[in-house]
């Protein structure tokens, strides 16, 4: 099985992407290896049930990184799968947040029906970087009167401190 630092070293950088002043740290460099998809599931579930955070009825993931990632988990802990996509993707009764990232601003919806009041939810993405995606999709849950046990990404860049501006614990496998 793949370390955490054997996972690291694959993660490629990627200077000024998609902008200039950005470096991108591309997962995809992780995840096409198949021994290390199944170690980062593995080590996720691994850190999660460490922290006691397995007693989930459902994992949110983020769109798009964090809808590849979060069902994989979703199987693993016997939880179901609910996204949280960009503004007007999502059919139905949608709940909206607006909020502000490291290279853009957006609006994320999640549909109000897909968890029910008091309903134990983690937040799963690929990458933390100012908090501002996770920080507003904890604001969104809240607002369905969900109860956020935690955030966990498999990447934190943790110069910009982005867990500061999430009102939930947030947890990353790998740090830069
Ligand atoms: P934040 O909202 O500033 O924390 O940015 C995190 C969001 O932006 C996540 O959904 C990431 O997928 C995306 N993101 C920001 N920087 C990177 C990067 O270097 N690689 C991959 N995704 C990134």
């Amino acid at each position: 099985d793949s370390t955490l630092s054997d996972l690291k070293d694959k993660i490629k950088s990627y200077p000024d992407f998609p902008k200039e002043g950005i470096i991108f740290r591309d997962i995809f460099s992780i995840l096409r290896d198949p021994a290390c998809l199944k170690s980062v599931i593995d080590l996720m579930v691994a850190k999660i049930e460490k922290l006691k955070w397995n007693d989930v009825d459902v994992i949110v993931g983020l769109e798009s990184r964090g809808f590849i990632l979060a069902p994989l988990l979703a199987v693993k802990l016997n939880a179901g799968f609910v996204p949280i996509r960009k503004k007007g993707r999502l059919p139905g009764v949608c709940k909206e947040i607006a909020y502000t990232l490291e290279y853009r601003s957006d609006v994320l919806e999640i549909q109000e029906d897909s968890i029910n009041q008091g309903q134990r939810v983690l937040v799963i993405d690929d990458l933390i970087a100012t908090g501002g995606s996770l920080g507003a999709t904890c604001k969104l849950l809240k607002g369905l009167d969900a109860k956020v046990v935690g955030c966990l990404v498999l990447l934190e860049l943790d110069q910009l401190e982005g867990s500061k501006n999430v009102d939930a614990p947030v947890e990353s496998l790998i740090t830069f």
